[in-house]
């Protein structure tokens, strides 16, 4: 990996693959972001990752909630689509549908059984994916569950410190090197995912050894919610065909600028309203 060079994160590695709709672009042809939704009194990182997943440019962006959140989200959601979902058994049912091409998985759904399986089979079902918060939360101590789990389908798992700590609990060869960066390029090459380990030198690695630092961050992005909205930027770049880790790169990148760019008193709440005029300058 040390013949590879480690680069600061700039938008001339990526901008070039961002996503660009042309004269005759449809919704369809934009992708279409599935998030799923936590229950009744746990629907608010899926409406962010939504609303942000939307603002990035994904054509068409779906909730899928236990039955029970339907009716909140629908009353917080307007161009958004919302589907009922119970388990990994609900999961199987809706990826059945092709169109849904890329995955937010993870954030508000509870640390248990259930949710691994939710992850199986959305890796069975060989769609762009991201995986966050719950979702590596309940592989705490089986992260060998994950080795070389993802070489089928970009994937992008993006672990704060704790989360990473967690997941990869019993591994030292991945905890203990003392480098972020190193800690992020061998989890990648573990599981063959694209690694962001986020915090204030966000690290993005990919398996093949590619990695690149993060320095555009800022403080005001430590706040509830924060990490929801970096998923649906993500997911939302996967689901318009961009590469998982330029997709990583760009997101990480655009969701630091769009919170800097508003500063003091910023609530994830903003963030996605933000993107738009990070992105009319890169575009
Ligand atoms: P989460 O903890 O999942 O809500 O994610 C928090 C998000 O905010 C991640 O994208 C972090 O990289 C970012 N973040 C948190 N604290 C800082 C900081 N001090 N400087 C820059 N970015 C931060
Ligand atoms: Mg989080």
């Amino acid at each position: 990996a040390d013949r590879i060079a480690t680069f600061a994160n700039r938008p001339a590695l990526w901008s070039g693959a961002l996503p660009r709709p042309h004269l005759g672009s449809h919704k369809y042809e934009r992708g279409h972001t599935l998030v799923l939704s936590g229950g009744a009194t746990r629907t608010g990182a899926a409406r962010l990752a939504a609303r942000a997943a939307l603002r990035i440019g994904s054509g068409l962006v779906t909730v899928a909630s236990p039955p029970e959140a339907i009716g909140v989200n629908a009353a917080h959601l307007t161009a958004v689509m919302l589907r009922g979902c119970e388990g990994p058994e609900g999961l199987h049912a809706i990826l059945q549908d092709q169109r849904f091409n890329a995955l937010v998985l993870g954030p508000a759904l509870g640390v248990h059984a259930a949710t691994r399986a939710m992850v199986a089979v959305a890796t069975l079902a060989r769609r762009s994916l991201l995986l966050d918060a719950d979702a590596l939360t309940s592989f705490e101590g089986l992260a060998s569950e994950m080795h070389q789990a993802f070489h089928h389908a970009p994937t992008v798992l993006t672990p704060h410190d704790g989360e990473f700590n967690r997941l990869f609990k019993g591994h030292p060869d991945l905890l203990d090197p003392p480098s972020k960066l190193e800690r992020a390029r061998r989890a990648a090459a573990y599981t063959g995912a694209v690694l962001v380990l986020k915090g204030m030198d966000t690290v993005i690695a990919a398996p093949d050894g590619r990695a690149v630092i993060n320095e555009n961050g800022t403080p005001y992005l430590a706040t509830a919610g924060s990490g929801d909205t970096l998923c649906g930027i993500i997911a939302g770049l996967m689901a318009q065909h961009m590469p998982a880790f330029e997709a990583a790169c760009a997101g990480v990148w655009i969701h630091a600028a769009a919170g800097a760019s508003f500063g003091p008193g910023l609530i994830s709440e903003d963030l996605a309203d933000l993107i738009p005029n990070v992105l009319s300058d890169l575009l």
